[in-house]
């Protein structure tokens, strides 16, 4: 999938999570960073691309994708495995808690989880596409939903834009309705004081 469906899926996820539980009292700064961290998330399997966003726009993103490039065996490999996800989990994990005394007030475990979720939704969205995702690595084994490889999505063609992206979209308007009068109330009250 392109980092554009990737983006948009990563936050469909988190909204799903998010109406599944009563909302918790979060502060701006920590709902600012998740949001920021689950788009990260989202995108970030990909830096085994040489094309991947994060390389891109990221300073340190080309000398750091060249360095993945040799731990990780190539596109679609490590960081698109449960390993990877694990692995995706703990680098966070202690770069969050080396910056948590930077930000008091940032509930990290929360930013923790949005990151994760989005590294989660990305492989979930790949597992629909053509090359399949090998999730059980060492176990060489590509996943793919449908399992017949024609039935299933090419990234960047037709059925990317005219079904995925609209029924992500569709997922959105859906979840947010869900509770629209919670997500007012708490605007209103958590976030602007
Ligand atoms: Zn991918």
């Amino acid at each position: 999938m392109t980092a554009r469906t990737h983006d948009l899926a990563a936050i469909t996820a988190l909204a799903l999570v998010a109406v599944m539980q009563p909302i918790p009292v979060l502060t701006l700064s920590t709902v600012l960073l998740a949001l920021l961290a689950n788009q990260i998330g989202g995108i970030a399997p990909d830096i085994d691309q040489p094309t991947a966003p994060l390389r891109r726009n990221l300073p340190i993103g080309h000398i750091f994708g060249k360095l993945f490039d040799l731990l990780s065996g190539g596109h679609r490999f490590l960081s698109h495995s449960l390993i990877g996800v694990v692995l995706f989990g703990l680098l966070a994990h202690l770069l969050l808690g080396a910056l948590q005394p930077l930000m008091p007030h940032v509930d990290t475990q929360i930013v923790l989880l949005a990151f994760m979720i989005g590294v989660l939704s990305h492989l979930v969205m790949d597992t629909f596409t053509k090359e399949g995702v090998p999730w059980l690595l060492p176990i060489p084994v590509k996943f793919g939903i449908p399992p017949i490889k024609k039935f299933r999505v090419t990234t960047g063609h037709w059925a990317e834009h005219l079904l995925v992206i609209p029924l992500l979209l569709l997922c959105d308007v859906a979840l947010i309705a869900s509770r629209y009068d919670q997500l007012l109330a708490y605007i209103h009250h958590q976030l602007i004081r």
